[in-house]
């Protein structure tokens, strides 16, 4: 008889002794949100997805040079005297940048590119919600500027480099001239 009682209170006290934190807190308010509808505020400084603003960006390859994991694959071309153009931050943009690519699958969000930028042209966005379910979709490309239109801006600059080489061998060839007159 003492154990049939014993087994009725255990089996009334351990689901409560069980259920202590959740009775705890049933009357505390709740600590987590409802995700995606609730956020949570992130701090100013959090590192999240990168971005490149293009029309900022001068092909100096610093950022490539930064990164300690080598996810940021950059290849410029030669600009000709007259397709230098300008950033907004008045520095002269002398290379077309034709490649410009962001692992972010390999990406630990260090910053690190961010800092020696000359034209804070790269910079960490508040975007942190773009997981992918293919990691070859998290490989951001940020040029403009196709393959084709590489191709053509790579010729160009040749060919400038063939006229500027032997513009300077005749000005040389000249000077050699007239000294020895
Ligand atoms: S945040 Fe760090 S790891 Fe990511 S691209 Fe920049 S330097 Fe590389
Ligand atoms: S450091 Fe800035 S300007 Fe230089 S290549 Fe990187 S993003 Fe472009």
């Amino acid at each position: 008889m003492r154990e049939y009682l014993s087994n009725i209170w255990n089996s009334i006290w351990t689901p409560l002794v069980g259920m202590r934190l959740t009775w705890k807190r049933l009357f505390i308010p709740a600590v987590t949100l409802q995700y995606p509808e609730e956020r949570w505020q992130l701090p100013p400084n959090s590192r999240m997805q990168l971005f490149v603003n293009m029309d900022d960006c001068i092909g100096c390859a610093q950022c490539e040079r930064a990164c300690p994991v080598n996810c940021i694959t950059i290849d410029t071309v030669k600009a000709i005297p007259e397709d230098v153009k300008e950033t907004s931050t008045g520095h002269k943009i002398r290379l077309h940048v034709t490649k410009f690519d962001i692992d972010m699958a390999k990406c630990c969000y260090c910053n690190l590119c961010t800092y020696p930028c000359p034209t804070e042209c790269i910079y960490m966005t508040p975007s942190f919600e773009d997981s992918a379910p293919d990691r070859f979709d998290l490989l951001y490309h940020f040029t403009q500027i196709p393959p084709e239109k590489a191709a053509e801006l790579e010729e160009k600059a040749r060919k400038f480099d063939e006229a500027e080489a032997a513009s300077k061998a005749a000005r040389g060839r000249e000077r050699a001239t007239a000294g020895a007159v």
